[in-house]
C-alpha cells in the first residue's frame, strides 16, 4: 500500500465529470483522491470548446444550482455567449458559451488545487481493488494501491478507446493520448456488460490559413448572459464565430473519399451521435443537397490559432 490514507472517495479521470465529482465531494467534506493520467490535460475540452447548448445548457445551470463549479468556470473563461432558440418560448432557450480552451482547463485546475481535501495522483488506473464483492480502492499501472470507501469512474472516451482516421485505426483515448486498459476487462469479469459508443470530430486547421472575410460572422449576444447564478464576472470582449457552406465541388471531393471512410465501409460499429460526421451522412443521403453549414469556432481561444 503506497498511502496510509483511506480516502472517502477516489475519482478516476479528471475530465469535466471527474473534476465536478471531486469538487462536489470535497466541498461536502470528503477526503478525495483524484487520479488522472496527465495533470496537464485536466478538464481538457475534447472537441468544440463549448459548454451548454440545447439540453446541455440546462444541465450546466442545474449543476450550478446544486453548487457545482462548471457554470462558474465557464463564465470565467468564456469568449462568446449565445442564448439559442430565442425565437421559441423561454422553456426552449438554451445557453451556450464558447470558452477559451486553455483558460478553461487552467481555471479548473486552479479551482481544484484550492480545495484542501483534494489530493492528486498522476498515473493510469489499471484495476479496481475488490474485496468481499465490494470495490475498496484502485491499482495503478505501477502497481500502487490506494484504498477508499467509494470509487467513481469518469474515464470519458478512454476505456479501450479506438481512434479511426481514414483507413488507419489505433488505440487511443483522444488525439495524442493513450487509451485506458484493464478496467473494462475487470468490470466484464465482474459481470458488467461493456459496449462501445462513438463520437466524431472535424480536423483542426490553422486559423491563419482561413479567409474569414469570405465567411458569415456569427456574433455573440449583444447583452450576453451567464451560466452561473452567482456573481461571476460579466463577459467583455466577445469573439465571433464564422459560418461557411460547402458547395457541389466539395461534395464531389467528399464522395471520392467515401471508400476510404471507416464509417461508410462499416469499420466503425457503435452507437452514438454523429456530431461532425453529420455532413457525410447528408452528402450521401441527399446527393442533390448543395450546402452544408459549417461553424468555425475559435477553437483554442486567444492566443492560439488552432481552429
Ligand atoms: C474527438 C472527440 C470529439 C468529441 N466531440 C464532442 C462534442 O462535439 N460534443 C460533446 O458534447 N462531446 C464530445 N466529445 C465527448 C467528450 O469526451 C465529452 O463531452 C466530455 O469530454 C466527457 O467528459 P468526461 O469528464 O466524461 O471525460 P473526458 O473529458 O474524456 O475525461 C476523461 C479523463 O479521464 C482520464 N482517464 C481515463 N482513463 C483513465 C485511467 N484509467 N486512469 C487515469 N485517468 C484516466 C483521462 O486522462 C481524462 O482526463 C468528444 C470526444 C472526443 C474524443
Amino acid at each position: 500500500m503506497f498511502s496510509d490514507t483511506e480516502y472517502d472517495l477516489i475519482v478516476v479521470g479528471a475530465g469535466h465529470a471527474g473534476c465536478e465529482a471531486a469538487a462536489a465531494a470535497a466541498n461536502l467534506g470528503s477526503q478525495v483522491l483524484l487520479v488522472t493520467m496527465n495533470m496537464n490535460t485536466i478538464a481538457q475540452m475534447s472537441c468544440n470548446p463549448a459548454m451548454g447548448g440545447v439540453a446541455k445548457g440546462q444541465i450546466v445551470r442545474e449543476i450550478d444550482a446544486l453548487g457545482g463549479q462548471s457554470g462558474i468556470i465557464t463564465d470565467r473563461t468564456m469568449i462568446q455567449f449565445r442564448m439559442l432558440n430565442r425565437s421559441k418560448g423561454p422553456a426552449m432557450w438554451s445557453p451556450r458559451a464558447q470558452s477559451d480552451r486553455m483558460r478553461f482547463a487552467e481555471e479548473w485546475r486552479l479551482t481544484l488545487e484550492q480545495i484542501p481535501n483534494v489530493d492528486f495522483w498522476q498515473e493510469a488506473v489499471t484495476g479496481l481493488l475488490i474485496e468481499n464483492d465490494a470495490c475498496v480502492g484502485i491499482r495503478t499501472a505501477l502497481g500502487i494501491e490506494f484504498r477508499s470507501k467509494t470509487v467513481v469512474l469518469t474515464n470519458g472516451t478512454f476505456l479501450n478507446g479506438l481512434i479511426h482516421i481514414g483507413e488507419k485505426n489505433f488505440g487511443g483515448g483522444r488525439a495524442a493520448e493513450k487509451n485506458s486498459r484493464g478496467i473494462t476487462e475487470q468490470l466484464m469479469e465482474l459481470g458488467f456488460e461493456a459496449g462501445r459508443m462513438k463520437t466524431g470530430t472535424p480536423p483542426r486547421v490553422d486559423g491563419r490559413s482561413l479567409d474569414y472575410s469570405k465567411m458569415e460572422v456569427q456574433d455573440g449576444d449583444a447583452n450576453p448572459s451567464r451560466f452561473s447564478y452567482l456573481d461571476t464576472p460579466p463577459l467583455t470582449g466577445q469573439r465571433p464565430c464564422y459560418i461557411t457552406y460547402t458547395n457541389e465541388r466539395v461534395h464531389e471531393i467528399l464522395r471520392e473519399g467515401f471508400e476510404k471512410s471507416p464509417m461508410f465501409q462499416g469499420r466503425i460499429k457503435g452507437l452514438g451521435r454523429a456530431t461532425a460526421l453529420a455532413w457525410k451522412t447528408k452528402s450521401t443521403a441527399l446527393p442533390t443537397r448543395t450546402v452544408t453549414r459549417f461553424l468555425w469556432s475559435p477553437k483554442a481561444g486567444a492566443p492560439s490559432n488552432a481552429t
